[in-house]
């Protein structure tokens, strides 16, 4: 592993995990400097939001710091059921239910809605806990041309032929995290339903940034009730830990009795569900969050482009930068850093080899100064390295 190690290090595929010792937010301290944070996926500023912490505290002082037990034996508290109502009336969707976090909600969805003799058909780009729930379904996966419909397409009937009775599930992220593209969602449903197949879309980059006050890809698109199963997350613009599961009922009360991340792990703490709440009711009250971070990601790319930066098909707050080979965007990270601008450089296997990348990842709360501060580093950075 030492070997490995090293071999990494001299590719530039080793990651530099830098530690945070403030709240998150426009501005952070990192390895023990106050740097502008392009990097994390507190989309809204909710992370530090006082609305929250007052509801985590509150949850605190009444129910104590831990959950107790698995949510089947004595860990469903009062407040998940809350969240969980309020999550269903938020989303559109018939029941939900939370998991300690979205890669859990995957891993516990999926192998209730395929098993073996099964058919899924995923996103070739698909975030690794899809990836790793498909595997634990036994399911047959084939992972279709990323955001293609006419491939899923092809791909369902060439193998919907070979076993017309299995169960057939579509899967895609609605946000793809590295690129910030959109799924075709819309065509996806189509496509599916030629097929009789059932989709399911990973909503975690775009709950809270997506459609009208932020309930995300499925409103975005005017698919309410289209979609059947949607997961999502508390981690990113909802600001805290922990996922969901959206859905019918009857698949909601299934994951109860057998989706296994539910039964076999302890729930979210109280002071987590009770600032999940808590951001679930400012988002639905108020959208001026969702509508500033908007403006600030179409300030920002325009920025980049006007300086000849290539962001990719970036439709979304999520930033790329294209580099190149990985040891130069790990180069142009650590300059950025050096001038007072966090943000991270992404190369293989997180992406292809030779399109290693710098992420930035814009907010709500950055203010237009600090947005002007990162353009004017990236255009000095972009200029010493010869990548504009
Ligand atoms: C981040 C992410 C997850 C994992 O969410 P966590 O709550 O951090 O576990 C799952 N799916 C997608 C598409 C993601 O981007």
């Amino acid at each position: 592993m030492r070997d490995e190690l090293d071999r990494l290090g001299d590719e530039g595929l080793l990651t530099t995990i830098r530690t945070i010792s403030s709240p998150q937010g426009a501005h952070f301290v990192v390895d023990g400097r106050q740097v502008l944070n392009l990097c994390s996926n507190n989309y809204l500023g909710l992370a530090n939001h006082p609305a929250l912490i007052r509801a985590a505290k509150d949850a605190v002082d009444r129910l104590g710091v831990g959950p107790g037990a698995v949510r089947s034996i004595a860990g469903t508290m009062s407040l998940h059921v809350e969240l969980e109502e309020r999550l269903a009336a938020f989303k559109g969707a018939e029941a939900t239910v939370s998991l300690q976090s979205g890669f859990t909600a995957n891993l516990a969805v999926i192998p209730v809605l395929a098993g073996e003799g099964d058919l899924i058909f995923s996103d070739e780009l698909n975030h690794a806990s899809i990836i790793d729930g498909c595997r634990l379904s036994r399911a047959r996966v084939f992972r279709y041309p990323h955001c293609d419909p006419a491939g899923l397409d092809s791909a369902l009937v060439r193998e919907s032929a070979q076993a017309p009775a299995a169960r057939r599930l579509v899967i895609t992220d609605g946000v793809f995290s590295m690129d910030g593209d959109l799924a075709p969602l819309p065509d996806i449903v189509a496509v599916a339903r030629r097929h009789g197949a059932a989709v399911m879309v990973d909503d975690a980059h775009g709950e809270g940034v997506l459609g009208d006050h932020g309930r995300g890809i499925v409103h975005h698109f005017g698919l309410t009730g289209q979609v059947e199963v949607e997961v999502g997350t508390l981690s990113k613009a909802f600001g805290v830990m922990g996922g969901f599961i959206a859905g019918p009922r009857a698949l909601i009360d299934f994951i109860r009795q057998r989706g296994r991340p539910f039964i076999f792990s302890s729930a979210l703490t109280p002071a987590d569900t009770a600032a999940a709440i808590a951001a679930v009711d400012l988002l639905d009250g108020d959208d001026s969050l969702v509508r500033q971070l908007w403006e600030n990601t179409d300030y920002f790319k325009a920025g980049l482009r006007r300086l000849g930066f290539d962001t990719g098909r970036s439709q979304t707050p999520i930033t790329p930068v294209m580099i190149g080979e990985a040891g130069k965007a790990q180069g142009f990270s650590r300059s950025l850093f050096a001038r007072g601008v966090f943000a991270q450089a992404i190369g293989f296997p997180t992406v292809p080899r030779g399109m290693a990348r710098i992420r930035a990842m814009i907010s709500a709360v950055h203010s237009r100064q600090d947005l002007d501060s990162a353009l004017e580093a990236f255009q000095e950075v972009g200029r010493e390295l010869a990548v504009i």
